[in-house]
């Protein structure tokens, strides 16, 4: 359904939305880049609010979340719309397309989250949860109000202003937020943004919940070594103990590079390591993802698949007692 755009300035016959970096000037009935905002009869609104494309319930390992509540489920929704155009889009038919949807209120959400099995909360997924901004604000407030031990994920790439991200971040418990490059030109050429709005939410982000980064290696376009060690030092000058998710690529939507290769992931992880304590693999079979402690080494948190077992008693590590920031 449509909903009043919060963020905006009027401009003569024209609207400036101010909800992400575009900041886009949009016409009577035409659409900013994210497809979903437009002005109808001189008023910025989106047309999405409430509006569900797909849901699901996840491993919260799967979102990724690896310092999260290891081991629950996670019921997971989202709508459609985007503010990038990557080439590489694994979800392209909801972020790029409009498809069908149902609506499903906040109350709804607030009566479904206790009945599912195992379940901490509620993420929003799948398409960019930022353009769904006035619903996934309205009710990430309310399941609060309802029940402050909910918890309110979210999985996005970063690309908001600060004014609207500051209002939604009390509500929001953690993140994981894409970081897709570590340079401007990638960002332009292969997403159709730019990166530095990116650290910034990244940035802001970690003063207010728990975060965690994924950034997808593509083969020939951002899996050097060069661009791995950026990465981590921005993140490591952030917070050094982030969890990084390093994600094989494979051919989809418009991208037709080769899958990368494993060798290179790995090569990335272990320079990644250099500078934050936690450095995962995503997409590869067969690989060691377990959590062990920064201090002794001892084992942390097994996973095999998304089966995982944790070993972490009152915060601290079994072995050391180390603190560990990881929230179970
Ligand atoms: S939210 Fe959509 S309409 Fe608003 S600035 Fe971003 S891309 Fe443009």
């Amino acid at each position: 359904m449509d909903t009043k755009v919060l963020f905006y300035e009027k401009k003569e016959e024209r609207n400036r939305c101010g909800v992400c970096p575009h900041n886009c000037l949009i016409d009577e009935g035409k659409f900013g880049v994210c497809k979903v905002r437009t002005v109808k009869d001189g008023e910025l609104i989106a047309i999405n609010y409430g509006e569900v494309s797909s849901s699901g319930v996840d491993p919260i390992e799967k979102k990724p979340l690896y310092h999260y509540k290891p081991s629950k489920n996670i019921l997971s929704i989202g709508s459609f719309g985007c503010n990038m155009t990557c080439s590489f889009c694994q979800n392209y038919e909801i972020s790029q397309n409009r498809p069908s949807t149902q609506f499903v209120s906040a109350e709804d959400l607030i009566r479904i989250i206790p009945t599912i099995e195992n379940n901490v909360g509620v993420a929003f997924t799948y398409n960019e949860p930022m353009m769904w901004y006035e619903y996934m604000c309205d009710a990430s407030k309310k399941i609060k109000e309802d029940n402050e031990d909910t918890s309110v994920v979210v999985v996005s790439n970063g690309y908001i202003n600060e004014e609207p991200l500051r209002k939604l971040l009390p509500y929001v418990d953690a993140m994981n937020i894409d970081l897709k490059g570590y340079t401007n030109k990638y960002y332009n050429k292969v997403c159709g943004a730019n990166l530095n709005p990116v650290l910034e939410t990244i940035r802001r982000c970690n003063d207010h919940c728990h975060v965690e980064i994924t950034t997808l290696l593509v083969s020939d376009e951002n899996d050097s070594l060069e661009e791995a060690k950026e990465i981590a030092q921005f993140i490591a000058s952030v917070n050094e103990n982030i969890p990084l998710h390093l994600s094989r690529y494979f051919p989809r939507y418009k991208m037709e590079n080769e899958a990368t290769k494993i060798e290179r992931i790995t090569e990335a992880q272990n320079e990644a390591k250099k500078y934050l304590k936690h450095v995962y693999i995503g997409n590869v079979g067969g690989v060691d993802n377990n959590t062990y402690c920064s201090k002794c080494g001892a084992l942390l948190i097994n996973r095999n698949g998304y089966s995982t077992k944790v070993h972490i008693s009152e915060g601290r590590c079994n072995e050391c007692k180390e603190k560990i920031n990881i929230i179970i």
